[in-house]
């Protein structure tokens, strides 16, 4: 509380660590959660002595009994539901508003080590449900715009902890990205009268080069226009919003999808691989987005086994992307690779596309 009236008296803001709001950056026309609190948060903890907080037996997972997949809130929450009103940037070029929604942690497993692919079909089945129950509650909201979900793993994406975990941030707005990408939808819709990635689904597979998985719902394929080496997507077959749209014998079979991926990517190198996965679905403010069509996105950090692919000036800087390397190759790296995955996996619900 002594935050504000730090703020009131004209203080720095800059030395304030309670610092907790979303501010408005008026050149690109998007939000950003500003959360001071964040800067102190632990790196790590079992590299230093300190026990993991998503073992079963720490205090975090300590009442919980048995477990499969569990949902904890994250202790150092960018959003929270109670976040205080700032006290500057009500009006003017520099806005701020309250820093208002839920940051939660999915603790896919009880055991320590290991990636979607380690778990059984129908254990990452399970992890799916909870991210589509979630997915509900937190959209139901009144402040939630959105509800991300996604996953990082490894070192190199900067992820502070080891144990299999996925992240869910329920948004006070529409992130721009999705905002790009609903526009797009729509415009195609208005001018079409289709949806646009049931027609990129339908173009890829005509010239098929570029598929690389498939089971009965979903598609596994690398896009022709890629933005970042071995960029993966997964598109369900059937045109849909969101995971609360897909069947059960649907969430089957994405569960399938994201294991199949995961694999793949560790047999690339033949090595643990790092990644992001972002799920892409409708926004949760209510309105009507029947032209959208979700789908889950990969993207990993290297442009070869021991390159290391940076987002530099023309990428970070210009948002122009170059890709090193030819989509179609890359693709063809890709099955290989899912080949040799699928021979590991114990359990699996299709096949890598055969290509003439
Ligand atoms: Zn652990
Ligand atoms: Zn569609
Ligand atoms: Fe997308």
């Amino acid at each position: 509380m002594g935050s504000y009236l730090y703020l009131q008296c004209g203080d720095s803001m800059s030395t304030n660590t309670k610092v907790h709001e979303v501010r408005w950056n008026p050149l690109l026309r998007q939000w950003i959660i500003v959360a001071g609190h964040r800067g102190h948060r632990p790196w790590r903890p079992e590299e230093k002595g300190f026990s993991c907080p998503f073992c079963p037996g720490a205090p975090e997972t300590r009442n919980l009994g048995e477990w499969d997949v569990i949902v904890l809130p994250n202790k150092f929450p960018a959003l929270t539901m109670n976040a205080p009103q700032p006290t500057h940037g009500v009006a003017g070029l520099f806005r701020a508003r309250r820093a208002i929604g839920v940051c939660e942690v999915v603790v896919e497993t009880p055991s320590h080590e290991g990636d979607l692919c380690d778990l059984t079909l129908d254990h990452a089945k399970k992890v799916i449900d909870v991210f589509t129950e979630e997915y509900l509650k937190l959209g139901s909201l009144k402040p939630v715009k959105y509800v991300a979900e996604f996953r990082n793993k490894g070192k190199e994406i900067g992820v502070s902890l080891t144990h299999p975990h996925s992240q869910i941030y329920a948004l006070p707005f529409i992130p721009p990205r999705i905002r790009c990408e609903l526009k797009s939808f729509r415009n195609y819709m208005r001018r079409r009268g289709r949806c646009l990635l049931c027609d990129i689904i339908n173009l890829e597979y005509r010239e098929k080069v570029r598929l690389i998985y498939e089971n009965k719902h979903f598609i596994i394929l690398l896009p022709y226009f890629a933005m970042w080496p071995y960029e993966v997507h997964v598109y369900p077959k059937r045109h849909v919003q969101a995971l609360p749209d897909l069947s059960d014998e649907e969430r089957f079979h994405l569960a399938d999808a994201l294991r199949v991926v995961t694999a793949m990517y560790n047999a690339l190198f033949d090595r643990d691989l790092p990644y992001m996965m972002v799920i892409h679905q409708k926004p949760t403010d209510g309105k009507d987005y029947s032209y959208y069509h979700m789908h889950v996105e990969f993207y990993q950090p290297y442009r070869d086994r021991d390159k290391l692919k940076y987002a530099a000036g023309i990428e970070w800087g210009y948002w122009t992307f170059t890709y090193d390397g030819v989509p179609e190759q890359k693709a063809r790296e890709l099955r290989e690779a899912c080949y040799r995955a699928l021979k590991k996996l114990n359990q699996y619900l299709g096949q890598v596309v055969a290509i003439g």
